[in-house]
């Protein structure tokens, strides 16, 4: 449509053009006309000025004929002339000649000033129809002018109302029951449209038709504006057919449109049927998905109230453990002491059913050194059913020996030291402890006491026991052992930690009145472990 508009304004414009073209042609003929006009006139006043010359040649030659003066006036000479001269026959041969030809002269310019006459009524015609040309000229072009924007004006409509049926066929795909009625307005439309374009048409035919009837008057005009009439008509005819293809082409696009929107509403209702059963499944997720979110939600705001409740539960709570901790370590400490007074208490009974002073007896196996033969055996004999009975036979005689516990040869380090284990312990609580071992040489005192080191005998093993002892009670007490080492030799007292080995040491009471001994000056180490105890041995 739009391209078609701008055809017809081209087309228009080279109308007017050709319009204009035509008017200075008119002008140049007119013009033509005038020059010509003027010329006759020239003319006409060379032909008078002759009239006149040949006038005063014939008054002359009338005063030379007859000695009258010549009076000759313009309006005088005929009459005058005619009358004076028309008696005497043989002058009127001699006045013929200038009289026929005056009188040819007479005649010539009144016809000349008949035909300038005639020329200029023609004239004056030919500008009124020039002018009444110009005017239907001007007054045709007004209606085509108003024709053509009656049509460019239709034509807007027309496209904008395609172009909103367009649109409403567009946006009523999903209502495909509209589609038809908006077809049908757009066909009332186009119809209404028709009906304004024929009427348009049939007034621009009145408007032409006249021009060639009414005028005519020169050929040449004629043939001008039937010329521009043909061209009027052909550019009618033109635009008729543009209008023609322009509806075609917009019947066209309307149904263009309409199938491609039938076809785009088909697949969209396809879509919407997938989107509907899309939706139908993704409901009860989406209720499930948005109860969670609300529970989360409720979650997230109340998780800081949560979260301060349950760490003010735990304080509590951890307070309270700690609290029952707390007691059950006092209820702990409290039967500590109750029971080691217990075993004060038992220790004390002990001692006093056992006696503070115990004496047993180790029978060690015969070795290699005792040699071979009868001889070689075992001079003591033991009590099955008492282990704490000798029997030495002595020359023939039997001797029995009772002792607190007899520790056969077969019997091992282990054994021995657990017999005086709970020394050790009483040593712990605080009681003076003393085991040492007597006999004679090569008899075991130094195997029973030092052992060797895959068999170890008391001294290592009350260590032992000593240091776990102290280590299982380290959280509660405070303990200090400290090592050192005395030897009697000779009736002389010896420090075999000290410096000076060779030294004699004293023994004194304590002067605080317990009755306790001790021995000024003597090599005390602090010790942690057996391994320290054995390092002080060693360097001894
Ligand atoms: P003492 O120190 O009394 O002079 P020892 O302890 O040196 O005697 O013992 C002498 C020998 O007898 C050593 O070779 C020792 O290994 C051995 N002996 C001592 N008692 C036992 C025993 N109960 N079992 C095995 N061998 C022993
Ligand atoms: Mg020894």
């Amino acid at each position: 449509v739009m391209a078609s508009m701008a055809h017809l304004q081209e087309e228009k414009l080279q109308l007017q053009d050709e319009l204009l073209g035509l008017q200075e042609k008119l002008t140049a003929r007119e013009n033509d006309e005038l020059s010509r006009s003027l010329q006759l006139q020239g003319q006409v006043e060379t032909l008078k000025m002759k009239i006149l010359e040949q006038a005063q040649e014939i008054g002359r030659l009338r005063s030379e004929l007859w000695g009258v003066p010549n009076t000759a006036g313009r309006g005088s000479l005929g009459t005058e002339g005619t009358l004076t001269w028309s008696a005497g026959a043989p002058r009127v041969l001699q006045v013929a000649a200038p009289l026929m030809l005056q009188a040819w002269l007479q005649e010539r310019l009144s016809q000349l000033q008949r035909e300038v006459e005639e020329t200029r009524a023609k004239l004056a015609e030919l500008d009124l129809e020039v002018q009444q040309k110009t005017n239907r000229l001007a007054e045709v072009e007004l209606r085509l002018k108003d024709s053509l924007a009656e049509r460019a004006e239709e034509e807007e409509r027309l496209s904008r109302r395609l172009r909103d049926s367009q649109e409403t066929i567009a946006s009523l795909k999903a209502q495909p029951q509209h589609i038809k009625y908006i077809i049908k307005t757009v066909e009332v439309e186009s119809a209404k449209a028709k009906q304004a374009l024929c009427e348009s048409q049939s007034r621009n035919q009145y408007l032409q038709e006249p021009g060639g009837h009414q005028l005519g008057v020169t050929p040449w005009l004629l043939s001008q504006i039937m010329m521009y009439e043909a061209e009027l008509e052909r550019a009618h005819g033109q635009m008729l057919e543009e209008m023609q293809a322009m509806e075609e082409e917009k019947n066209h696009a309307i149904e263009e449109a309409f199938s491609r929107a039938q076809v785009e509403m088909k697949a969209v209702h396809e879509n919407l049927a997938g989107v509907r059963t899309n939706l139908l499944t993704l409901q009860p997720a989406l209720r499930t998905l948005t109860h969670d979110y609300n529970s989360l939600k409720r979650q997230v705001r109340d998780f800081p109230l949560l979260l301060q409740e349950t760490l003010r539960s735990a304080r509590a709570e951890i307070g309270q453990a700690i609290e029952e901790v707390h007691s059950t370590n006092r209820e702990l400490l409290r039967k500590y002491r109750r029971e080691l007074q217990l075993r004060k208490k038992c220790h004390n009974e002990l001692v006093r059913l056992k006696g503070n002073i115990r004496v047993f007896g180790r029978v060690r196996p015969i070795t290699k050194e005792d040699g071979e033969g009868p001889e070689a055996a075992n001079a003591v004999t033991f009590d099955a059913d008492d282990d704490a009975v000798l029997h030495l036979l002595h020359k023939g005689k039997q001797v029995s020996f009772e002792l607190d516990k007899v520790f056969p040869p077969q019997a091992s380090q282990k054994e021995v030291f657990q017999e005086v284990q709970a020394l050790v312990t009483s040593c712990i609580d605080g009681y003076n402890v003393c085991i040492f071992a007597y006999g004679q040489t090569g008899a075991g005192k130094t195997y029973t006491m030092e052992g060797t080191a895959a068999n170890p005998g008391i001294n290592q093993r009350a260590l032992q026991l000593l240091f776990s002892e102290v280590r299982a009670k380290a959280a509660d007490w405070d303990y200090a052992i400290s090592v050192s080492a005395v030897e009697i030799y000779n009736e002389a007292l010896r420090d075999l930690l000290g410096k000076e080995p060779q030294e004699k040491l004293e023994i004194k009471l304590c002067p605080d009145g317990s009755g306790q001994l001790y021995v000024p000056g003597l090599t005390e180490f602090r010790v942690q472990s057996v391994e320290d105890i054995n390092k002080v041995w060693g360097d001894g």
